[in-house]
């Protein structure tokens, strides 16, 4: 079943311009894939992954999520950024519990919950600390633990490993191979890098720039996990 669905979606960022960030693209998110967007720096990929998170609304065309348009950010649609935007003076554990605060998710389901993602992601030691006292990568994990904690319908990535270290770039494919493993949750997830997208994608999308369109499409080894 589709999650997510773009209807011949195009977008300008200027009102009247005729340069296409995206133009007719059609994708649908199918429950519990893991999809991979693969595409050069400007074609759009980040543009795409906004539509979907609906920080911007499109051109023309419709983005709809479980037969609903989307409109303006939502917690069901999880976000994680190249830079984990968390807040420096909370702690890792109230940085993941932010959100469930927000949605006065009553406190012990709440304190349950922030536990439970910290374990996932292998901060269960690092809960008292601040931003600043974390690797990238532990950063990172703050960040997905953060998104998770809402269960989310769609987890949407952008280029989340992109800023680190080769080592701690596998480890961290191999931890979120493992958390979409155990949640079959829905992922798209951008990267520049083939490898990375081979490595985690069900399926891969590959655009090209100017303007930004969907190229080619393929599915990888790992289709059968899911079905
Ligand atoms: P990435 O390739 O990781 O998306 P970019 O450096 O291309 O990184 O862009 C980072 C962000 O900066 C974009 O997602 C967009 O919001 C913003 N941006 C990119 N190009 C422009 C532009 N021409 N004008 C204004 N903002 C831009
Ligand atoms: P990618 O993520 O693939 O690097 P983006 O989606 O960030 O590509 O950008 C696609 C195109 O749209 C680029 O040409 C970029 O400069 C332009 N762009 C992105 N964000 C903005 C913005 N906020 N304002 C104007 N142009 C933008």
């Amino acid at each position: 079943d589709a999650v997510v669905v773009l209807k011949n979606v195009s977008l300008t960022y200027q009102a009247d311009s005729d340069i296409y960030a995206l133009a007719n693209i059609d994708l649908s998110l199918h429950e519990g894939e893991f999809v991979c967007l693969l595409g050069p720096s400007g074609c759009g990929k980040s543009t795409l992954l906004k539509i979907v998170a609906g920080f911007i609304s499109p051109s023309a065309g419709q983005a709809v999520m479980d037969g609903a348009a989307i409109q303006g950010a939502d917690w069901h649609r999880g976000v994680v950024f190249q830079q984990p935007p968390l807040y420096p003076w909370l702690t890792t554990r109230d940085n993941v519990r932010f959100g469930l605060r927000m949605r006065n998710i009553p406190e012990s389901e709440s304190r349950q919950l922030t536990e439970e993602y910290l374990r996932k992601v292998g901060l269960e030691e690092f809960g008292n600390h601040k931003p600043y006292e974390l690797s990238g990568g532990m950063k990172q994990r703050v960040a997905i633990a953060r998104s998770l904690v809402n269960k989310p319908r769609v987890l949407l990535m952008d280029e989340p490993f992109g800023a680190l270290d080769a080592l701690t770039r596998e480890q961290m494919q191999s931890l979120l191979r493992n958390i979409w493993w155990e949640s079959k949750c829905t992922i798209l997830f951008i990267t520049h890098d083939v490898d990375e997208a081979l490595a985690l994608g069900t399926r891969v999308l590959v655009m090209s720039k100017r303007p930004g369109r969907i190229v080619k499409e393929f599915k990888t080894s790992f289709t059968y996990a899911i079905s």
